[in-house]
């Protein structure tokens, strides 16, 4: 794909089946067997008890607005074409909160409201990276 002059997320081995995931818009968590808690982040020891007694999960995509920013000063360079944008932290239905893009709506405090429902979206940027972002649902 040509030129895109944004940073770019590096698969790391643990998050490869994310990255697989995503690129058949796909969203995978992992799960503790253990503690039964779903986290974010993928990696192979639970966060919250430590257990190595981890799964993946198939996320429903679905979440709701945990808090967001409109920026309007990009911290780097290649997002400057897209002022304002929205970031924000999305909790899962499944429990774990990711942070992601707001897109699908004007980047304007009055069209967004905290717990409003969202649903996972992909946007391709290379062949090796497609990112989810999330949409009012
Ligand atoms: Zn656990």
């Amino acid at each position: 794909m040509a030129e895109y002059n944004k940073p770019i997320p590096i698969p790391q081995p643990e998050s490869d089946r994310y990255w697989e995931g995503t690129r058949r818009e796909e969203l995978w968590l992992r799960k503790c067997n253990d503690c039964d808690e779903a986290y974010f982040y993928p990696r192979d020891i639970c966060p919250k008890c430590f257990s190595r007694n981890t799964d993946w999960i198939h996320a429903s995509g679905n979440g709701s607005l945990y808090t967001f920013a409109i920026v309007h000063r990009p911290p780097h360079p290649g997002f400057v074409s897209d002022a304002p944008y929205i970031t924000a932290i999305v909790e899962l239905e499944e429990g774990p909160r990711v942070p992601a893009n707001i897109v699908g709506v004007e980047p304007e405090p009055e069209n967004l409201s905290i717990d409003m429902p969202l649903k996972v979206v992909y946007e391709k940027i290379t062949d090796e990276i497609t990112l989810p972002k999330f949409t009012p649902a």
